[in-house]
């Protein structure tokens, strides 16, 4: 991952991983898929949270109000106009000193994804966090490509159906 000299010290001097915010964020976009969700039920999302070691879970609503909200926008990173995305409400967040660095911390699990997703944020990664085009997929991935260009999750499986799929309609109305 690359990021900026500024953003290389504060790694340095806070011990911040921006591999890990990028792989909670992804699990948390990822608690909703075309079989399941995981913020169904209090009983799925404490679950959620306890497996990941997140402490308190919070409010169910607000953790799913969040989720859609950073779905929605994440749905435009590929390049269509940002969408008018439902309101965010906040997780447990405060500002607290490391090491003489101010740091972003969490005093629940919808927090710490949300402090994750304003880390990544200001260092610049928030449009790599996309949402998969093809439409029975949709899984948020983090794009690693140089020139943030990615589409689909994989190109293997999403991308070469969704092709199969426009070459056929293609076919079919020509
Ligand atoms: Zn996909």
């Amino acid at each position: 991952m690359t990021g900026t000299a500024a953003g290389a010290r504060a790694v340095q001097e806070t011990g911040w991983d921006a591999e890990r915010d990028v792989e909670l964020l992804l699990a948390f976009l990822n608690t909703v898929d075309p079989a399941s969700d995981a913020l169904s039920s209090e009983h799925t999302w404490h679950q959620w949270a306890a497996s990941l070691d997140l402490g308190t879970p919070g409010s169910l609503a607000r953790a799913r109000s969040s989720r859609d909200a950073l779905r929605a926008v994440a749905s435009a990173h590929h390049g269509s106009p940002l969408p008018t995305a439902p309101a965010m409400p906040h997780g447990s967040l405060r500002i607290e000193l490391s090491s003489g660095v101010p740091v972003l911390t969490a005093g629940d699990a919808l927090g710490s994804v949300l402090a994750a997703a304003a880390r990544l944020a200001v260092l610049g990664y928030w449009d790599r966090i996309k949402i998969c085009s093809a439409h029975d997929c949709r899984l948020a991935f983090y794009d690693r490509s140089r020139n943030r260009s990615r589409t689909w999750c994989s190109m293997r499986v999403c991308g070469n159906r969704e092709k199969a799929r426009a070459w056929r309609e293609r076919a079919r109305t020509s």
